[in-house]
């Protein structure tokens, strides 16, 4: 099943939970990463079919108003990270399962409006209500955040991962473009272009390959110290962005070892 993203069939939830589970079913020292990761897959998936299937409501887009329907997709996820998270996740998962109601929604409406990527449930729970959010026709009404860019113009997210793929047949390799971390839409970027700070001359911008990780590369500035990961699907057609970016992890070893920090952490902290 191939990775697409189109706003009127829905995400592919389906191709990423196979993908990770693929992945994790031949790696070695990322397994255990993979396969927790396949199961926060299906429980994001399992929040967006929820809120997709929801009769006669769609999210209004200011979060605030749509959080008593969000909230209820928590313990879903919270289940799911209990029965197969890392230890302190887990643990997380279980202290959030006693939190109040106000704390829980502010926790969410902190990520949404002033995003760190680091608050792993509610960047977990966001992704899914912002896809169904974009695919509804939706807009992020109270998410004011600079758009521009290197930032989504969906919802103002900022590049989880770096894509090359075909889009014309004339297209010279394909276009590039960047994955947003928060609605998991793309949009066009430049090519050789910093996807944090903007630098553009050659001379400045870094590639870092290895023969292990054929289709996925480490982009990384000079300028800012920052990198993101590049997955070219026009070398690997079956590969999904966001899955195949977390199994290459690493690559963010070789980037911390030369002192690059990463653009957006991805789900699972890397
Ligand atoms: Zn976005
Ligand atoms: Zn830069």
């Amino acid at each position: 099943m191939a990775w697409q993203t189109s706003t009127t069939g829905g995400y592919p939830w389906d191709a990423a939970v196979s993908r990770a589970e693929h992945l994790a079913a031949k790696a070695d020292a990322t397994k255990e990463l993979l396969t927790f990761y396949a199961e926060l897959l299906r429980a994001q998936k399992g929040i967006y079919d929820f809120l997709r299937g929801r009769e006669g409501w769609l999210p209004s887009g200011v979060l605030e108003d749509d959080l008593a329907v969000v909230r209820r997709t928590l313990p879903g996820l919270l289940g799911a990270v209990e029965a197969s998270g890392p230890a302190a996740l887990s643990e997380e998962a279980r202290a959030l399962s006693h939190a109040g109601v106000e704390e829980v929604g502010r926790m969410i409406l902190e990520e949404w409006r002033a995003p760190t990527g680091t608050r792993f449930f509610a960047k977990a729970l966001l992704q899914p209500y912002a896809r169904w959010l974009a695919e509804s026709g939706g807009y992020p009404l109270d998410r004011d955040l600079e758009r521009g860019g290197n930032r989504c113009p969906f919802c103002g997210g900022r590049a989880q991962v770096s894509l090359l793929r075909t889009k014309e047949p004339s297209a010279d390799g394909g276009g590039r473009e960047l994955l947003c971390a928060t609605c998991l839409n793309t949009w066009p970027f430049r090519r050789v272009l910093c996807a944090n700070c903007g630098e553009e001359r050659p001379a400045l911008l870094g590639y870092f390959h290895t023969p292990a990780y054929d289709h996925i590369r480490i982009e990384a500035c000079d300028t800012c110290k920052h990198y993101i990961k590049g997955v070219d699907l026009t070398r690997f057609g079956l590969a999904v962005p966001v899955v195949d970016e977390v199994a290459a992890a690493p690559l963010d070893v070789w980037a911390h070892e030369h002192a690059y920090t990463k653009i957006e952490l991805n789900l699972v902290g890397l």
